[in-house]
């Protein structure tokens, strides 16, 4: 990426011999300043009339390149002010006074919609270890033994982490429904048990985004049969994909029902065209970059004296 390491915006600390670089205030392509700005929240909002089919997974809302080829670089550039937010989230939350925020990012979608292209290419910008991913599959026994909302307890990340769930509690209003696995009043109550559960999960301090990856059947089609003719991408196949598939429009009316019946203040939903790979992946990134800033996590101050520790230092190399 061609880093230069001039003007890296050192600003002083209170006290004074400190300096400290903060990568968001860094000159060129990459700064916070001048990356452009969009209201992707406005405009990806899932709204209370919301109607899938109206919403085209070849659309691009609120995307400030040409298209495909200035992706890269958008991307690229998001990925390092991701990275210094994402630090100081982390940072924040090592102090015992730190206000114990984190935030847990829900993809959903079908099957080759780019839950786990998102996971590689835009949580694969930031450090890892502040990274917690989950991916929810088919309940084990022991999880059927359990409330549905049981095994997302276990996975919600701590304070100062970004959490990714690949699938979740949504499964339980999806697949649950469309292939009959319980009463339909088991899953009709479900919804306001997971609208209770988030916000919870909000006020004790989570910033939720959920992404609903959209795209067309046709498009599905093509990445299905693209892993069948890789055979590096034949563990990526399941033939019960194709069941699923032939339930496309039930399922497309479970999603409806879910995104309008489960987007919150607290925690709306967010509709991702996702039949562009690249899209998906600036948009995601742009969202994730949104909450951060509205949650603008600060460098936490030094809890111990730094001028009696840097003296402490320079004399123990003194002896
Ligand atoms: P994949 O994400 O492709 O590895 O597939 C995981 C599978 O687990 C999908 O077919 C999901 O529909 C299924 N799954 C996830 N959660 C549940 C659930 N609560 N009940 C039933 N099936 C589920
Ligand atoms: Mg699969």
């Amino acid at each position: 990426m061609g880093k230069k390491k001039k003007d890296t915006g050192s600003v002083s600390t209170k006290k004074s011999h400190v300096k400290k670089t903060d990568p968001m205030a860094a000159p060129a392509a990459v700064s916070a300043q001048n990356y452009p700005t969009t209201d992707l929240r406005a405009a990806l909002r899932a709204d209370p009339d919301l109607y899938l089919g109206g919403i085209h997974p070849d659309d691009t809302p609120g995307y400030p390149g040409k298209g495909k080829k200035d992706a890269p670089a958008l991307t690229a550039a998001l990925g390092t002010i991701l990275s210094a937010w994402q630090e100081r989230l982390y940072a924040e939350s090592k102090v015992k006074e730190s206000p114990d925020r984190n935030v847990l990012v829900i993809l959903q979608g079908m099957d080759t919609s780019g839950k786990s292209g998102v996971v590689r290419h835009v949580f694969g910008l930031v450090d890892p270890q502040g990274i917690k991913i989950h991916a929810f599959k088919q309940p084990t026994k022991e999880e059927l033994e359990h409330d549905f909302l049981w095994r997302i307890r276990r996975q919600v990340p701590g304070p100062g982490m970004i959490g990714i769930f690949d699938r979740s509690q949504y499964e339980d209003v999806l697949v649950v429904r469309v292939d009959g696995l319980v009463e339909p009043h088991v899953w009709e109550n479900r919804f306001e048990a997971i609208n209770e559960f988030e916000l919870d999960l909000a006020r004790s301090g989570t910033k939720l985004i959920k992404c609903f990856l959209h795209i067309t059947p046709q498009e599905q089609q093509a990445r299905l049969l693209d892993r069948l003719s890789d055979s590096t991408k034949h563990w990526k196949y399941s033939p019960g994909d194709v069941a699923a598939r032939s339930q496309w429009n039930e399922y497309m009316e479970a999603y409806n029902d879910l995104l309008v019946r489960c987007s919150t203040d607290v925690a709306p939903w967010y509709v991702i065209p996702a039949n562009n790979k690249w899209y998906r992946n600036w948009a995601v990134a742009s969202l994730l970059l949104e909450h951060l800033q509205e949650m603008a996590p600060q460098w936490p101050e030094a809890d111990f004296d730094v001028a009696e520790q840097i003296a402490a230092v320079s004399n123990s190399l003194a002896a």
